[in-house]
């Protein structure tokens, strides 16, 4: 169940949240799944903290020997010896996104557009994820990103998208769509969105005002649906007693996000190893 749980939040926090991944990675070991990238991350955020390149070489040689099993020097030499190589080329970032907020203005755009509560929890998911594409531009080049508003058209942008917005196959046939190009196709209609050749032009973005008046702090990017899903009332979705983050339930007894779940978890174990070392001491 742990395991489930934090294989979760690691993906979670892999793309946007990467100095909590590290501080995950030092705690608590690899995933190994993502062995590489999870170098490259120790690496810039050991850089980031100021530490020269030998120091963070040396100290990913001791992370790899205290958290993988069987670790030989040899075999990762070439591994280690390029993520350090990378962490020493400034244009590699290191992405940090705490939140995405959004406006009342665009909040109440979507609301109240005539089109069904799909469309529109589809339109709220554009808005996160193309502020959320803005902000990560502006970390990786250092400037800031121009005022167009594109979603890339292929089918690995979309099913983050749709998995983030927990849009499944049941779902649409619920609202009476097979695919998820039925509803773009159907908001291209009504002028919301157009084809470009490689992306997903977000029209109706140039309709909504800027304004300051933040509504929504999105912080969990992988539920970003939630988040509609709670300003919007519906049934079973509630705020994390933790955290605030939205959460879906199946009792009312539940209180907390994944997030909070395994850190409770993770803490009520160390706690009891602590307990359990100080008997036998
Ligand atoms: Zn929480």
């Amino acid at each position: 169940m742990i395991n489930i749980q934090l294989e979760r939040l690691w993906y979670r926090l892999f793309q946007y949240n990467q100095s909590k991944y590290a501080d995950y990675i030092i705690k608590n070991g690899f995933s190994s799944k993502y062995l590489r990238m999870e170098l490259k991350i120790l690496a810039l955020y050991y850089r980031d903290k100021g530490m020269p390149p030998k120091k963070r070489k040396a100290i990913l040689y001791e992370m790899c020997n205290k958290y993988i099993e069987g670790f030989n020097r040899v075999n990762f030499f070439k591994l280690i010896n390029s993520v350090v190589t990378y962490s020493s080329n400034k244009k590699n970032k290191l992405i940090d996104i705490d939140h995405i907020l959004v406006t009342s203005t665009s909040l109440n755009y979507i609301d109240n557009l005539d089109v069904d509560y799909l469309c529109k929890k589809l339109l709220f998911g554009f808005i996160v994820f193309d502020k959320l594409g803005k902000v990560k531009w502006t970390i990786e080049n250092e400037k800031e990103s121009n005022n167009e508003h594109f979603f890339a058209n292929n089918p690995s942008s979309y099913r983050n998208l749709t998995k983030s917005l927990s849009i499944n196959k049941s779902v649409l046939r619920k609202y009476g769509y097979q695919k998820i190009y039925e509803v773009t196709h159907y908001l291209i209609n009504k002028g919301l969105l157009e084809d470009t050749i490689n992306n997903t032009k977000l029209l109706f973005l140039y309709n909504i005002p800027i304004d300051e008046n933040i509504s929504i702090e999105v912080k969990n990017y992988d539920n970003v649906g939630l988040y509609y899903d709670l300003h919007s009332g519906t049934k079973n979705v509630k705020k994390c007693e933790n955290c605030s983050v939205p959460i879906k339930v199946k009792s009312n007894s539940a209180k907390y996000c994944e997030e909070c779940k395994v850190k409770t978890i993770l803490t009520k174990t160390a706690e009891r190893v602590k307990k359990y070392r100080d008997v036998t001491k």
